[in-house]
């Protein structure tokens, strides 16, 4: 195939910006920011959890914490209830031992029930001091979310501003280039996946980083300016520059 030698030369810009292209879009697949906004998603799925098992402690202490109470109020009445006949003075000398001793074991109850209590009030502080440190992390992870989504959507933004600028200078150079010319390289560039074209740079190609030798370095160096050179290992189009070492 014959090309004009400057339209070969626009290849290798036009290939520079399928490299910036090609890792534009790299960039956006491998984003660190996307594994924060996961990792950020993560943590607020287990402190979310975290909230609800320490939510439901407390709730289970407030149960319980009621059921001591009415038990109390219970002991506490069924006590001022003996003292009142006690004090009316029209008990039997034996209802009134019956009432001591009733009394002395509500007292015995009353103690254990206040225990309970007790006991109860250190476990709710505990199951508040857990269920603050899950909310404090689940703030944080919130907030942390927040702020990764902002970074992510910040870099995909300036990916999406590249990607604007590197097509558009790709179409301009696109459109000065014979369409011939063009259709082979883009045809080359879906075959390696990237480029179509690569520059003949110290004998290498640049694309493969094969260096030329023996026939085929003789044919490029014989080669009219205006035929296209082809790479035999990689296929692309070996563009002639002054540094092409021939
Ligand atoms: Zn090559």
């Amino acid at each position: 195939m014959q090309a004009d030698h400057f339209d070969q030369q626009k290849l290798l810009t036009l290939a520079a910006e399928d490299v910036a292209l090609a890792q534009l879009a790299h960039r956006r697949r491998t984003l660190p920011e996307n594994a924060a906004v996961t990792a950020a998603e993560d943590a607020q799925r287990e402190f979310t959890a975290d909230v609800v098992r320490a939510e439901t402690v407390v709730r289970d202490l407030d149960r319980e914490q009621k059921r001591l109470e009415t038990d109390v109020d219970a002991v506490r009445a069924r006590s001022d209830k003996d003292q009142q006949r006690l004090d009316s003075g029209a008990a039997t000398p034996k209802e009134m031992t019956s009432l001591q001793q009733e009394m002395a074991s509500l007292a015995r109850r009353q103690g254990d029930l206040e225990d309970q209590v007790l006991e109860l009030m250190e476990r709710r502080e505990t199951a508040d001091a857990t269920l603050a440190t899950a909310q404090a992390g689940l703030d944080g992870a919130k907030a942390d979310q927040a702020r990764a989504e902002e970074g992510r959507d910040v870099a995909l933004a300036e990916i999406a501003e590249g990607e604007q600028t590197h097509t558009a200078k790709r179409a301009e150079i696109a459109g000065t280039i014979s369409a011939l010319l063009l259709a082979l390289y883009d045809r080359v560039a879906t075959q390696t996946g990237s480029t179509g074209a690569a520059a003949l740079h110290a004998r290498r190609c640049e694309g493969c980083r094969i260096e030329l030798y023996g026939t085929e370095l003789a044919a490029a160096r014989n080669a009219d300016p205006h035929t296209v050179l082809r790479c035999e290992n990689c296929n692309r189009i070996l563009v002639r520059t002054a540094e092409s070492g021939l």
